[in-house]
């Protein structure tokens, strides 16, 4: 028999659900066209469900979040301006340096507490390009739910707060909301009620709402016509991408998007499970479908050593900052979650011994 693997590296790894296989095997070619020439009713469909969803005005279907969201940053500035990240968003780390090397722009990070912060603790880096050596300060980044906090959100009184310093300060917001619907879906808002407060968001379609490829990004229709140009010029002009717009119809809809508290309950699940194992472990209570454990110094073992001695016995994680990062995603089972955290609590004595 083969060995169970429990993959919860990411939920970038779903596949797509049996509605949205019919979908794409519903379509005729009727509903597929050239998207570069904006004939894909599909594509189209899409675009206009999502902005509606998210309360803008038009949304752009791209091929990923890195994608939309250096679109997003190239459309909401202009080479030579200053834009402000906390310091563990994935726009900062995880993106290549797009904003700076593609954008133009000089990225500021700044720091927070655990993915919180007083937007009016900002002031110190606004410039304003009054003085001769400054480059001028135009866009804020916000990311919920924060990766590489744990999956953790930022209330819309963040949001709200936010809004209130960018407008003192002629600053634009854009929102990086790969998982901005887990947010909502956890704490039962609408997603309008992050979304009122950006110039821009990009959503990914691709991570918990299960679909194969694909992000959107939405704001004013001038903000979406800059994108499009932006979206060529990054060699994402794509053709009868209906074929994935199809799952990302499917995926919009709301029993689908609710359906992503269940990830939430599996990572609770196995929160609860790994506390229970009585080990020297710390690991975060989860807001939503991410798990970070931490090794306590009693545990003599690198943090590389650990990854590979968890693959070894089928479980599959990532490293993030010194911390072993579960998510929970469409796919897994309360099943999955028992037998995880049996395997891992095995490979914490196997070490500690
Ligand atoms: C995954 C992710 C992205 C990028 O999405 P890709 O489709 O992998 O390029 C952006 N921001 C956050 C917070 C993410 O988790």
């Amino acid at each position: 028999m083969q060995k169970k693997i429990v993959d919860l590296r990411s939920d970038t790894v779903t596949k797509p659900s049996p509605a949205m296989w019919n979908a794409l095997k519903n379509l005729d070619n009727t509903a597929l066209g050239d998207d570069v020439m904006q004939e894909d009713p599909t594509v189209s469909e899409l675009e206009k469900k999502a902005a509606q969803l998210v309360g803008m005005e038009a949304a752009l279907f791209v091929t990923s979040g890195t994608q939309g969201n250096l679109i997003s940053i190239l459309a909401n500035t202009t080479p030579g301006e200053q834009i402000l990240v906390e310091e563990h968003t994935h726009i900062f780390n995880y993106e290549v340096g797009g904003a700076a090397r593609i954008g133009g722009l000089t990225v500021r990070p700044f720091s927070s507490d655990h993915g919180q912060f007083d937007p009016k603790d900002l002031k110190r880096l606004i410039s304003d390009h009054s003085d001769v050596h400054e480059a001028r300060t135009t866009l804020l980044c916000l990311e919920n739910t924060h990766n590489s906090h744990g999956g953790t959100i930022l209330p819309p009184s963040l949001f709200q707060a936010s809004r209130v310093f960018a407008d003192e300060h002629n600053l634009k917001i854009h929102l990086d909301g790969a998982r901005i619907f887990n947010a909502a879906v956890r704490l039962g808002i609408p997603v309008t009620e992050f979304t009122q407060y950006a110039d821009s968001v990009q959503f990914c379609l691709s991570k918990g709402l299960a679909c194969p490829i694909g992000s959107i990004i939405a704001g004013t229709r001038e903000f979406i016509e800059k994108a499009l140009k932006f979206r060529k010029l990054l060699g994402g002009g794509w053709r009868q991408a209906g074929i994935l717009a199809s799952m990302g119809l499917v995926a919009l809809e709301s029993p689908w998007i609710d359906r992503l508290a269940e990830d939430h309950a599996l990572a609770k699940l196995l929160w609860n499970e790994l506390n229970s194992l009585e080990l020297p472990i710390k690991v975060l209570e989860p807001e939503t479908n991410m798990l970070m454990l931490e090794l306590l110094p009693e545990i003599p073992c690198e943090m590389s050593d650990f990854i590979q001695k968890l693959n070894s016995v089928g479980i599959l994680a990532f490293v993030d900052r010194n911390r072993v990062r579960f998510v929970t995603h469409f796919g897994l089972t309360e099943d999955d979650m028992h037998y995880s955290a049996q395997q891992i609590g095995d490979v914490i004595r196997s070490v500690l011994r």
